[in-house]
């Protein structure tokens, strides 16, 4: 039980809890395009400054230190997979890998095309244009698909990051294997954009990229605070949502970490929860009162349901090809020849991407010959060299999982925060057509890859499948009908008229491709609605976005 003793009062137009990728799409647009007062609260620290990161970088290297010391929260240890602990200025993506597929065009209408899960109330051409804006905003490098394959109207602002030697030689398999497939678009800057440097492919990115050149959400808040356009208070929990008579959102109620006796009062005309899938849904649940006590937004009761990702398959395939690992390891080749299906005959249901790479796997010097035997002077070398004649390659499927209504976030009073809020607790669960299908589909999958190993006079030396969903959404799913879902496709909650809820949460279900682009142009396509109750700028306040990202 904390105690309070003071009470601060902010006041804005618009009050964002959270600062992720998601938060600064919205805020971004928000700032660039209306009059209005924004305020972002962020639970965690500011994050080390990019003229810190080669120093860093070097510490890394040298003393093994972690460059991200400060980018969780102690004591916000949950039951259930979580995808990262990261609750920092910039979020989760602080630390992605930057890939940024869109999803495809069947991922809107799985129940309409399929007979499976819950279609959703836009179409991929209704967030087509948002798709556009997001890979602008990101800086994203791409190389176009086949039309047919991957539908957009614009090209990619930067030129593909150039496939490597390795990725050459082994599209020229996968094309022998039948398979269509293209660079991986990433939000790395393959030339100099938004005033940041080209990546130079040394494959250095973990833990931190030195140089600024893989687009992280600090880059938007720098922008943003410096130009005064939004007040970004860090560390600084917001505990719960507080209802009026009317429905409407009065008040987000929150605490500084470390003063939790001082209660700061977020007023605002229009809020916005953009605290990620685990987050969001909690903050709504943890926001019960007498009046509301399944929560702020939870008339349809379907709060923290639906939790959604994908689930993926993975093999190293060895091939007769010289191949040299390391060059920009992380770069892969990609098709949606499999996520762009017509239902199957029999009436069983799957979809899924398909990613290649290089790999070091079974590559490295060892001092041990596969009997155990120690190896000694030449005989290291000579070991060395004739398992690297051949090659190695990794490919992975991300499958499409349709979450049951279980597949849930709940408050779990058994562990709480320091301030005796009950943390959240995560349980994913499969619907049922998807559990039934779900030796199948990865027993499917695993012969596609043996046979695409076989075209290439290869084979499969180890596959394995994974059981945590990647890419995790949901909880605040989208949908017309307020009794299915709790936000309609523009994120405003049906319950609250002032309350939006952005991102990744409102997803209806999470494709078979990483989905943080696709968060990202729901956030935006959410920022169009919110932008409706307010004035547009007169005259330029910031630099044109085009201007800001690409000063030649
Ligand atoms: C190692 C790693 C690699 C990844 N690579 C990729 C990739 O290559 N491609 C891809 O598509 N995706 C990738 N992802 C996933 C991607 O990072 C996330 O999908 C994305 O960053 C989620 O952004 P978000 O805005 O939804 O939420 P978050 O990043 O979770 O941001 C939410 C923020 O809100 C704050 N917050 C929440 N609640 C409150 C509250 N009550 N009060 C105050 N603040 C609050 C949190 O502290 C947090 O900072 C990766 C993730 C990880 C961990
Ligand atoms: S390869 Fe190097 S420059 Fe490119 S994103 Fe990774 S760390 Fe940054």
């Amino acid at each position: 039980m904390t105690y309070v003793s003071r009470r601060r009062v902010v006041e804005s137009d618009v009050c964002i809890v959270g600062s992720g990728i998601s938060a600064a799409m919205v805020a971004d647009k928000l700032a660039r395009e209306r009059s209005a007062t924004i305020v972002v609260v962020e639970a965690g620290d500011d994050v080390p400054p990019l003229d810190r990161r080669p120093a860093l970088r070097q510490r890394f290297l040298d003393y093994d230190e972690n460059p991200w010391p400060n980018d969780h929260l102690e004591g916000y240890e949950i039951e259930g997979p979580l995808q990262s602990r990261s609750m920092c200025v910039g979020g989760l993506a602080m630390h992605w890998g930057g890939v940024t597929p869109r999803f495809s065009p069947e991922d809107f209408k799985l129940k309409s095309l399929y007979g499976v899960g819950t279609d959703w109330p836009i179409s991929y051409d209704d967030l087509e244009p948002h798709y556009v804006e997001a890979e602008r905003v990101l800086g994203v490098a791409g190389e176009p698909g086949p039309p047919a394959l991957d539908p957009r109207s614009k090209p990619f602002p930067m030129p593909m990051l150039p496939l490597t030697y390795n990725l050459e030689l082994l599209k020229a398999w996968v094309t022998k294997a039948g398979i269509t497939m293209w660079s991986q678009p990433s939000a790395k800057n393959s030339i100099p954009y938004g005033g940041r440097a080209p990546c130079c492919r040394n494959d250095t990115c973990t833990p931190i990229c030195p140089i600024g050149a893989k687009y992280s959400p600090d880059f938007t808040w720098n922008a943003l605070r410096r130009d005064k356009r939004v007040d970004l208070h860090t560390r600084t929990i917001v505990r719960r949502l507080d209802v009026d008579d009317r429905g409407r959102i009065v008040r987000a109620v929150a605490v500084r970490r470390g003063a939790p006796n001082v209660e700061v009062e977020y007023r605002a005309k229009v809020f916005v929860v953009a605290g990620g899938y685990v987050w969001s849904s909690h903050l709504l649940l943890a926001s019960r009162s007498v009046s509301l006590p399944n929560g702020v937004a939870n008339s349809s009761g379907l709060v923290g349901k639906y939790l959604c990702g994908h689930r993926n398959v993975q093999a190293f395939v060895r091939l007769p090809m010289k191949l040299y690992p390391g060059i920009n390891e992380q770069h892969s080749l990609v098709t949606k020849q499999f996520m762009r299906v017509p239902p199957r005959a029999d009436g069983k249901y799957l979809r899924h991407d398909l990613r290649v790479w290089e790999s070091a796997s079974g590559q490295a010097p060892r001092l041990r010959d596969d009997s155990g035997a120690l190896l000694l002077g030449d005989e290291i070398l000579r070991d060395w060299r004739k398992r690297t004649e051949h090659g190695v390659a990794r490919v992975r499927a991300y499958y499409d999982v349709i979450p049951d209504r279980a597949s849930e976030l709940t408050l779990d009073d058994a562990r709480k925060n320091a301030l005796g809020d009950p943390l959240p607790k995560l349980a994913f669960r499969d619907a049922p057509e998807s559990a039934a299908l779900k030796e199948w589909s990865e027993e499917t999958i695993g012969a596609l890859l043996r046979d695409m190993a076989r075209a290439g006079d290869g084979a499969v030396v180890r596959t394995q499948s994974d059981e945590f969903q990647d890419h995790p959404a949901g909880g605040c799913r989208m949908g017309n009908d307020p009794g299915s879902s709790v936000t309609d496709s523009w994120g405003r909650t049906h319950d609250h008229e002032n309350l939006f809820v952005v991102g990744a949460p409102t997803c209806v279900s999470a494709s078979c491709a990483n989905a943080t682009l696709t968060f990202c142009a729901l956030a935006l396509r959410s920022a169009v609605e919110i932008a409706r109750a307010f004035p547009a700028v007169r005259g330029s306040v910031l630099a044109p976005r085009e201007e800001l990202l690409d000063p030649d």
